[in-house]
């Protein structure tokens, strides 16, 4: 492919391994987690909702007091629903998301007793809740290794030529296939490691927002750049 200010990427490299990608991103990000703060699944799941089309600071600025003032799903059931888009105000679309946000927490409160269920189905029935906040949700609080595809999981996995595609169940499968055989030997090193589907994609995230940019990928200080098949050729 040809990122955007570049003429040449080392295209006929092939796919970046897979494994020897996790790793050199998980030395550069230890420990990495969400960026969204969160005390309990709850207020995971409502951050993560809150999160479409804005930044995590920026949810992370308003969070505090949406939690200080209703602190579990019972209480944002029954908030009002303009002093929660007065709070939200900031973020853009304030009535969609505090109508998004109370209609979440009804569900909850009238589907499981306002707690979070752990199981996928449970969570894409409630309102607001799609497959790559149910997979946030699940992998980094319950624990399940899922790759939730957002923009920069998409984008990166193009760039590393894991994927072609701009569908995200499409790049999920692509890249669940890439791990899958590299942990069965059959690609990359011949390994057999393992892969935490969710530590990866916190790891490309963090990657996708500090040096893999969408409009200026910093290949020159990215540690990936010598088997990236997008890297710039100087
Ligand atoms: S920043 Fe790194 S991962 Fe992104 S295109 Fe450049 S070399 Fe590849």
């Amino acid at each position: 492919m040809t990122t955007p200010g570049t003429t040449a990427t080392h295209g006929d490299r092939g796919p970046a391994d897979v494994i020897e990608v996790d790793d050199r991103l998980g030395r550069t990000y230890p420990g990495a987690r969400t960026e969204l703060d969160h005390r309990d699944a709850f207020e995971l799941l409502v951050a993560t909702v809150l999160s479409a089309q804005t930044t995590d600071v920026r949810v992370n600025s308003l969070t505090p007091e949406l939690f200080s003032r209703w602190p579990d799903a019972a209480a944002l059931a029954g908030a009002d629903e303009e002093q929660v888009t007065a709070l939200l105000r900031p973020l853009g679309m304030g009535g969609t998301r505090a109508a998004r946000i109370i209609g979440l927490a009804q569900g909850l409160l009238r589907d499981h007793s306002g707690q979070v269920p752990d199981d996928q189905e449970a969570l894409e029935a409630l309102p607001g809740v799609g497959r790559k906040t149910a997979y946030v949700v699940r992998g980094t609080w319950f624990g399940h290794s899922l790759l939730a595809v957002d923009t920069h999981v998409a984008r990166l996995s193009r760039r590393l030529g894991w994927t072609g595609s701009k569908d995200p169940v499409k790049v999920e499968t692509d890249v669940v296939a890439l791990v899958e055989q590299a942990a069965t030997g059959s690609h990359g090193k011949g390994g057999s490691e393992e892969i935490d589907l969710t530590a990866l994609h916190l790891r490309l995230i963090l990657h996708g927002r500090r040096v893999c940019l969408a409009r200026a990928p910093q290949c020159g200080t990215c540690v990936l750049a010598d088997i990236c098949p997008s890297a710039e050729v100087a």
